[in-house]
């Protein structure tokens, strides 16, 4: 089966709940012809519970606790995560790995929970500027994918985003050759581990806009972007999926 490219929106702590509901509503009707792209938003929870989507949208948390409930304040569960109506869990953003603590195990605790409730995650892998400079990103990416997917022996329900963390919310977009190099190791990696690549999804995430956006999508290997600070404007977010959206077109075509 081939799986549609993925446009997800990740607003991290941005837009109070009815601004969150109206924006989400004003990109579904911008994009209302869209039926050949995966939509994903990624709001904060209190507008999580509050968005309503219909397919080709479709919603997801930015974060969850690996255990089914207890004493966590604070914390959310990926049961709670499941009752808002959202299909999808980031998990691994290199915000969370750097100012939440969020280690290669803790990645992979929380891949096992987001699996268990069927839930899809998006596992964000990415190596640091001094990693890229030191030549270090393949092992990089090699120990984060192989931690992070631990103990899991299905590839079916995973998406994985490459997003170098020097390239998020930078404007230094990672180069197309960087891109399709990692992008291709991280499929040799998955393949390693699981004997196959299914049609496991990669994304690529790293200052993404309207303007590197058809370049990008075009790149061997890349089957969508996660997106931070261009999926909070309406025009820009829609012109996006619809840029993916015609490429898809493109391929499906040619
Ligand atoms: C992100 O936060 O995942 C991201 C890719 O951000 P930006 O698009 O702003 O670089």
């Amino acid at each position: 089966m081939v799986k549609k490219p993925i446009v997800a929106g990740n607003w991290k702590m941005h837009k109070e709940t009815l601004e969150g509901v109206n924006f989400v509503e004003n990109v579904q009707t911008k994009s209302s012809k869209i039926d050949n792209v995966t939509v994903i938003f990624c709001p904060p929870f209190t507008a999580l519970f509050q968005i309503k989507v219909q397919s080709p949208f479709f919603k997801s948390a930015q974060n969850c606790h690996w255990e089914e409930k207890g004493a966590f304040t604070g914390e959310i569960s990926t049961s709670m995560i499941k009752s808002s109506g959202a299909e999808y869990v980031i998990s691994g953003h290199s915000e969370r790995r750097e100012f939440f603590g969020d280690t290669d195990e803790i990645v992979n605790k929380k891949n096992i929970a987001i699996l268990k409730e069927n839930l899809k995650p998006i596992f964000c892998v990415g190596e640091t500027y001094e990693q890229r400079e030191s030549g270090k990103t393949k092992e990089i990416l090699n120990y984060q994918i192989s931690e992070g997917l631990k103990d899991i022996d299905t590839l079916n329900e995973i998406i994985i985003a490459y997003e170098p963390v020097w390239a998020i919310g930078t404007g230094m977009t990672a180069t197309i050759e960087q891109i399709e190099e990692a992008h291709s190791y991280i499929k040799n990696v998955v393949k390693g581990i699981f004997n196959s690549i299914d049609d496991i999804q990669i994304l690529y995430g790293g200052s993404v806009n309207s303007n590197n956006a058809k370049e990008l999508i075009n790149v061997p290997g890349v089957d969508g972007f996660l997106i931070g600070g261009a999926s909070l404007d309406v025009d820009t977010f829609a012109s996006i999926i619809k840029i993916v959206e015609t490429n898809q077109e493109k391929n499906n075509n040619g």
